[in-house]
């Protein structure tokens, strides 16, 4: 069994090449629920729904948010009607978030995607983070945002000063995950608002120090490769770089997976993790991200023949 941790953009390409490589039966995947919210009456989990569709090869790549070939005929006639969304949610898509509102408000978070993966078709286990309702602030140098103002109404644009969330408890069954796994995976997500919320969950941080924990980091060179990780790093005063990343994660991180431009930040990088690992990380097509997949797989695989 392997536990990956994911948000919704940078993991879920590698998942595609994950659950290429590996028996999807044999990934738990727990996922990010910092930024969900109603929006037009309906639950919004984003990066649940993108780990959703992507496992089950539906995810609309443009974007990593939503149904691919989706239309958008609610959401037009609401801007008509005069109740403009912030976000655009396709028709097919609005039908998983209703769906999964009226599950959520039966059985909780964790049971509707558990019901929603298996009508997908879904082998995996794919769990929330939490299924208590967390509270993010942006303080920006415009004031404080609520996290999809700060994304979509301002497009990343005001300078972060402080990032703030609440603390919820963790969902059942996420301890015992990481600790019956044989391996973590940190994706490459953003380190600050889709990783550290997980860490921060009592006992996470302690069940990985006992777990072998690759990493792949998302910050390529000194910028993420896409969103605004860099300004939320910053914010926090982490170095903005493969480094800054792995010093985040170091208390429990085993091996580091950089990319090929990083390759000159190698010797810093051993001083704080055991193993790095070099290779293309820029996931622009299903073969580098089944490589990526493979090169993780053969860490874990080396790990436990005690080769490591
Ligand atoms: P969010 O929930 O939409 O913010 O998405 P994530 O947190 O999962 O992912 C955002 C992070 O993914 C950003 O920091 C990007 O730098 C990273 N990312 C996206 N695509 C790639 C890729 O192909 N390779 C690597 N190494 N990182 C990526």
């Amino acid at each position: 069994m392997i536990t990956v941790l994911s948000g919704g953009t940078g993991t879920p390409k590698l998942l595609q090449g994950l659950k290429e490589i590996v028996n999807p039966k044999d990934l738990t995947i727990i996922v990010n629920t910092l930024e969900n919210d109603y929006f037009s009456g309906v639950y919004v989990s984003a990066d649940i729904d993108t780990v959703l569709y992507t496992m089950a090869d539906m995810i609309n790549e443009d974007v990593w948010y939503g149904v691919k070939d989706d239309t958008f005929i609610t959401h037009e006639r609401l801007e008509e009607l005069g109740c403009g969304e912030l976000l655009r949610i396709g028709d097919i898509d609005r039908a998983t978030k209703i769906q999964k509102t009226q599950l959520m408000e039966e059985y909780g978070l964790l049971k509707a995607c558990e019901i929603q993966a298996k009508n997908m078709g879904i082998e995996s286990r794919i769990i929330p983070m939490s299924q208590d309702q967390t509270d993010i602030k942006i303080i920006t140098d415009i004031g404080e945002l609520e996290f999809h103002d700060f994304l979509i109404k301002y497009q990343s644009m005001p300078e972060v000063l402080d990032i703030e969330f609440s603390k919820v408890k963790p969902c059942e069954g996420i301890i015992d995950s990481i600790r019956n796994s044989e391996a973590v995976i940190i994706g490459p997500s953003n380190p600050i608002t889709s990783i550290l919320p997980i860490l921060s969950l009592d006992g996470v941080w302690d069940a990985l120090k006992d777990t072998y924990v690759v990493a792949v980091s998302p910050i390529v060179g000194s910028g993420a490769v896409s969103g605004p990780a860099n300004k939320f790093m910053k914010a926090l005063d982490i170095e903005v770089s493969s480094v800054g990343v792995a010093s985040l994660y170091q208390d429990f991180l085993d091996n580091i997976i950089i990319d090929n431009e990083d390759e000159n930040l190698k010797s810093k990088l051993n001083q704080i993790v055991n193993k790095v690992t070099i290779t293309n990380t820029i996931m622009s097509n299903l073969g580098v991200k089944k490589n990526l997949a493979q090169i993780i797989i053969d860490s874990i695989s080396l790990k436990k023949r005690g080769d490591y």
